[in-house]
């Protein structure tokens, strides 16, 4: 049964009516709103020894059926209900204070509101998942887990082939273990990389491993501390200056190239507001929650700092909420939801790297941090400050409108110059003998080479993870694609198997092609796996490291790759777009982006402004020591805008190129206007459809018939991934210059459709 029926059943058809004690006292009512896809709120009788507590925001246990849920209290005194309806009572109040306060619990309209959100799922978001439960979590004991550590390294190839010439799956263990920083749990190795216990024991048999015990979930972070910062350069002090007299209600832009030290800024601005007795949050993206950066946070706040990363266990989470909601800690560090967590007298939020697009949530409620927490601020009268060295092209406009103001940090730190773009067009340079289908040209070949002659390290970005980007019967040109997705299967090495990077789809590498029985089957499409294959054969004495969504499914392993990237200990790190940001490594003196078309061509409007992102944020990670350093940037389209904004790492030059293309003769697109997406899925091909076509119809009449035609209908077309888990898709896009026309019809459709069809307003990803 669902929850949706259970509650139901609760107010029109419960069995018992709710005892009263004394039916001389009127009884008193309380509106419950549950975490459930639902509007509206729930009756309940309030008894009187629990009414000190149930207050506006109070977390409650209520009866639903014959089990027990927690929900939060909306109204008190509510109206009685009809007569004929029985009510039962809230059976309990756990907290003394109630957990959302009322600024919190008007975002949380907000966000209902804005998103189209039930009220149940946007309230939902703003309590950590423990405080949901049932059974009051009073933080679980620390637990040890196995974790198996390499003690050996087998830098050569050669070697490696003489201690694993008969044991091959001893090998593949090695290597996933290696890939994944050294160590990793055995539950993580045999559970989710399939590698057999047999094979890990080997390896400790044959003295290149060890298994220990470590405490589960350790936070990494514990202890982290760094001397005081150093003092501000005349630049940083004029922002802060500007940001501190600029008023609260105005948001502020730091538009501050690569290594122009934002960071600083940002952790000078809140040590004012803490000074002044406020609390703060600062969001960064999940990635960027380096070591590096939490311990510059913890040098300025020390115990102050609650830090909300994801690695925390739902009792830890808990525990940190509270300290903060009690006072005890004044600024939360972590990345999107932290925009919720309850600081107290909340002074600032920074929000760091603002345009990236994992602050925005991928399920209900699909809000993005960045505009939560311009009106959490503007509800709670705390300043918001947004930084970035490639900032969102909608951020750039409310700058160019006047609605944000902006500060400008065009040099880095001790006057060192942006590294120069070397701009290579693979359509024409000359490539490495033996590359075969490597773009590897004989420019980027020098340049890693020099580096490593000359002892300094090397970022190779290749924003596309696994072995190949599909398998193809070179007879009959059939590509394996996924059962469920209309996605072809990437192919994976280590461990072997064709895997679907959308759904996670996996099945073994066929030998044969399924349609025609050709035997040899070809890879097509470079993907990070090869490329550190073939860099290890090219430059066989150098250490590399990768780092992907596959090397780091462990919690922190990419923490440990980081760290011996940073005592030197590694030579080339290459990776996906994890690699692109965020980093501080002053001996990394080449930057080769090895293709950069990976995601030029996309079937979405951002796909030039992520491209030129990407480019220019990796771009930045070059040069940032007294060695300066130099950036190879492969691409066939070297005259793209994109491309060439990014090689002389100007945002205005891109913003200039790219703005127009948004706006008319063009289709128009956001920051010109606002855009909705609404995605509807099905088993069924017709059936999904059928129902994308009502629901442009709808579209079109509520436009036509209430909104004066304020709004552009788009579709219903198939999504440009049309299949995803089993199920077809088809989207319908509005756009509209007036806000308050695409609210109404998300609103309404978010009530309508009751979870059927995904509401998706100000989409990150079209796909
Ligand atoms: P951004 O985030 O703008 O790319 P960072 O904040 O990472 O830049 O700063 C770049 C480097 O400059 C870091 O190594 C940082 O420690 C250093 N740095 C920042 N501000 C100063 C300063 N005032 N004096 C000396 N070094 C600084
Ligand atoms: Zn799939």
């Amino acid at each position: 049964m669902t929850a949706e029926g259970a509650v139901a059943n609760n107010t029109v058809g419960a069995q018992h009516a709710a005892p009263l004690s004394d039916d001389r006292v009127a009884p008193r009512y309380a509106e419950v709103i549950l975490p459930i896809p639902v509007q509206r709120a729930y009756t309940y009788l309030i008894p009187p020894e629990l009414a000190p507590r149930v207050v506006p925001g109070a977390r409650v246990v209520v009866p639903v059926q014959r089990s027990r849920v927690v929900g939060v209290v909306a109204e008190v005194d509510a109206a009685p209900p009809a007569p004929t309806v029985a009510v039962k009572s809230i059976l309990a109040a756990p907290d003394a204070e109630p957990a959302i306060t009322p600024p919190l619990f008007t975002l949380g309209v907000w966000i209902n509101r804005y998103y189209g959100t039930p009220l149940g799922l946007a309230l939902r978001a703003l309590l950590p998942g423990a405080l949901w439960g049932v059974q009051r979590p009073a933080g679980p004991a620390e637990q040890v887990e196995r974790v198996l550590a390499l003690t050996a390294a087998l830098p050569s190839l050669l070697e490696r082939e003489r201690a694993f010439k008969r044991a091959p799956k001893r090998r593949v263990a090695y290597e996933a273990l290696e890939a994944i920083g050294g160590s990793a749990p055995v539950r993580h190795l045999v559970a989710q990389l399939g590698l057999s216990p047999a094979a890990l024991n080997g390896l400790v048999t044959q003295g290149l491993a060890r298994y220990t015990e470590v405490p589960r979930a350790r936070d990494p972070f514990a202890g982290l501390s760094s001397p005081p910062p150093p003092d501000l350069t005349a630049d940083q002090r004029h922002v802060v200056a500007g940001i501190l007299a600029t008023p609260a209600g105005t948001p502020a832009l730091i538009q501050g190239v690569t290594g122009s030290g934002k960071t600083l800024v940002y952790l000078d601005v809140l040590r004012s507001v803490v000074a002044s007795g406020h609390g703060a949050i600062l969001l960064v993206p999940e990635i960027a929650l380096t070591p590096q950066t939490v311990a510059r946070v913890r040098g300025v706040f020390g115990d102050q700092v609650a830090v909300l990363h994801s690695g925390l266990s739902d009792g830890e989470r808990a525990d940190a909420w509270r300290a903060l909601r009690r006072g005890e800690r004044r600024v939360a560090v972590g990345p999107r939801s932290a925009v919720f967590a309850p600081v107290q007298r909340l002074g600032a939020i920074v929000v760091d790297e603002e345009h990236e697009s994992s602050y925005k949530q991928g399920t209900a409620p699909r809000y993005h941090a960045r505009a939560v927490a311009l009106e959490r601020a503007r509800l709670e009268g705390a300043r918001v400050i947004l930084g970035s060295a490639t900032p969102s092209l909608e951020t750039l406009h409310l700058a160019a409108t006047g609605k944000v103001v902006r500060f400008e940090l065009p040099d880095r730190i001790g006057a060192r110059p942006l590294p120069p773009v070397e701009v290579i067009d693979l359509r024409t340079a000359e490539r490495v003998p033996g590359a075969r289908g490597v773009p590897w040209t004989v420019a980027l070949d020098d340049a890693v080479r020099g580096a490593l002659v000359r002892g300094e390290q090397v970022i190779l970005l290749l924003n596309r993870r696994g072995f190949a980007t599909y398998l193809q019967c070179p007879a009959c040109g059939d590509v394996r694609t996924c059962p469920r997705c209309a996605i072809a299967l990437a192919v994976h090495q280590t461990p072997a198997a064709l895997r679907c990077h959308y759904c996670g789809h996996e099945e073994p590498v066929p030998t044969v092609c399924r349609v025609c029985g050709k035997e040899t089957q070809r890879m097509r499409g470079l993907g990070t796996q090869q490329l550190e294959h073939f860099v290890g054969l090219r430059f066989p004495d150098a250490r590399i490291a990768r780092m992907d969504l596959d090397t780091t499914s462990t919690k922190w392993a990419h923490h440990r790759v980081l760290e011996r990237m940073a005592q030197g200990k590694i030579d080339i790190l290459l990776g996906t777009q994890m690699i692109a940001k965020g980093l501080d490594f002053p001996n990394v003196t080449v930057v080769g982006v090895v293709d950069a078309d990976t995601g030029l061509h996309l079937p979405d409007f951002r796909a030039a402004e992520r491209t030129f992102q990407l480019v220019a944020q990796v771009a930045g990670r070059a040069g940032r020591g007294p060695k300066g350093g130099r950036v190879y940037v492969q691409t066939r389209a070297p005259d793209h805008h994109a491309i060439r904004a990014a090689a002389v790492h100007s945002v205005s030059q891109f913003a200039a190129a790219e703005l127009p293309l948004r706006t008319a003769p063009n289709p128009a697109y956001p920051p010109h206007v606002g855009l909705a997406r609404f995605v509807a899925s099905h088993e069924d091909a017709s059936r999904v459809q059928r129902a994308a076509e009502r629901l442009a119809a709808w579209l079109v009449r509520a436009n036509s018939e209430r909104l004066s035609g304020a709004l552009s209908v788009l579709g219903p077309a198939p999504c440009p991934i049309e299949r995803l888990k089993g199920r077809w898709r088809w989207h319908v896009l509005v756009k509209a210059a007036e806000p308050r026309a695409i609210g109404r019809v998300v609103r309404a459709l978010g009530a309508r459709t009751r979870g059927a069809v995904i509401v998706d307003r100000d989409p990150v990803s079209l796909l």
